[in-house]
């Protein structure tokens, strides 16, 4: 399939030796580690290349457009848009989904409409949405899982009514791992005439994601997820939408002609990209997408099923493990507790050993309530990672189990 030992080459913060013991790093959720190629950009765009786009006609600053441009191009073939000015750099999917809540809102909702979300959403897609019926008196409605982390998808016909404005989910759990029918969701969605985002965080960099075939109206993601940096990521929308939505920030670049008595704004893209951008961000994102796909995104999903796979039994056998979750298509992320132990013991004690994962709520607290805990321990895995690893995790566990008895 790929080399991993080849592909680990390519991280060297992987080579690191944390607490004495050789990293095992299985907190991808949260962010990817960077190959060398992605950081070798953002140091030669410092070092030799900086200089703001759009701005001027000297040598640096028409180089530095042209790769800016040319990473939205590169963005916009990975998830097949039908135009590239579809495609707005924001600083992740935090600032997409608020950018979609407020611009969207600003145009189409008003006083008593629905929106719609899941109840397994990132805090992400649920936080601006309630800012947004705040402002707006609008009312959020929630689509739930069953036990095993699978969306209740039938009751969604239940939930649309005349009021309904748009339907926002995710589309890997970040949670639970689970990979949400969003075809389906977006089939049902679009027989009512309404629009779907889809929060593809957790999904974009393990997935083969095409915008056309899906037929979503909007997709959020983070450069940072991506193997690429932070505070760079990106929207898509469908031209008719953001042709008709008013622009989320106003500033530089965005405007097309201002006086102090009116101002008119910049065509798709720039209308969304207010002030100067984090262009070497992006071009380093587009670096990363360049990376995986010289691997291949379905080589990747493969190998990281068989990872998911190989975890789910070994983790089975180690006993005294709660994983929460067990839908039926999902990624190689594992949520448990340790039966008798406070999450943040677990995770302190896998740090002793080397081993990073997350502990705690994971930004989405409804999924916390659905199972009346107050936290999990995640591991969340990516295709640089590794069955020893998986092996030394469930090493980690026993340790815990010995420790706590
Ligand atoms: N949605 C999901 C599903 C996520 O996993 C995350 C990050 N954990 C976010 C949204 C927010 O991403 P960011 O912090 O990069 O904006």
């Amino acid at each position: 399939m790929f080399d991993i030992q080849k592909v680990r080459e390519d991280f060297p913060v992987l080579r690191q030796i944390i607490n004495k013991k050789p990293l095992v790093y299985l907190d991808n959720g949260a962010t990817t580690q960077k190959p060398r190629c992605v950081t070798d950009v953002i140091t030669d765009y410092y070092l030799r290349k900086n200089s703001s786009i759009h701005r001027g006609v000297h040598f640096l600053s028409s180089q530095a457009t042209v790769e800016y441009e040319k990473a939205r191009e590169t963005v916009s073939q990975f998830i097949n848009a039908k135009n590239k000015h579809e495609v707005i750099f924001t600083s992740g999917t935090t600032g997409s989904l608020n950018m979609l809540a407020f611009s969207f809102g600003e145009k189409y909702i008003k006083e008593g409409d629905e929106i719609i979300l899941s109840e397994m959403e990132h805090h992400a897609n649920i936080v601006p949405w309630q800012l947004l019926c705040e402002r707006k008196k609008a009312k959020l409605k929630v689509l739930p899982f069953n036990d095993d982390g699978e969306l209740l998808v039938d009751q969604l016909e239940y939930l649309i009514t005349e009021k309904t404005k748009i339907i926002s989910v995710i589309h890997i759990s970040n949670v639970l791992g689970t990979i949400n029918p969003i075809k389906k969701i977006i089939e049902i969605g679009h027989s009512h005439g309404i629009p779907v985002c889809i929060d593809t965080a957790q999904s974009i960099q393990h997935v083969p994601i095409d915008v056309q075939k899906l037929d979503c109206d909007f997709l959020a993601f983070s450069g940072h997820k991506l193997y690429g940096p932070t505070g760079i990521g990106g929207f898509y929308g469908k031209e008719k939408w953001l042709e008709e939505m008013p622009p989320y920030q106003g500033g530089g670049d965005m405007v097309d002609e201002v006086s102090f008595e009116k101002t008119t704004f910049n065509q798709l893209p720039f209308k969304f990209e207010a002030g100067t951008t984090n262009y070497i961000g992006a071009i380093a994102m587009a670096e990363g997408i360049n990376y995986i796909q010289g691997i291949g995104l379905s080589n990747i999903a493969d190998y990281e099923h068989e990872l998911l796979e190989y975890g789910a039994a070994k983790l089975k056998e180690v006993g005294g493990v709660k994983i929460f979750g067990n839908a039926f298509a999902r990624t190689p992320i594992f949520s448990f507790h340790i039966e008798n132990v406070h999450p943040l013991d677990t995770g302190m004690i896998f740090d002793k050993m080397g081993i990073a994962v997350r502990t705690g709520t994971h930004c989405a607290q409804p999924i916390m309530q659905h199972y009346g805990v107050d936290g999990m321990v995640r591991a969340s895995l990516s295709f640089y990672n590794t069955k020893e690893e998986i092996d030394y995790l469930c090493t980690g566990i026993e340790q815990v189990k010995r420790m706590f008895l």
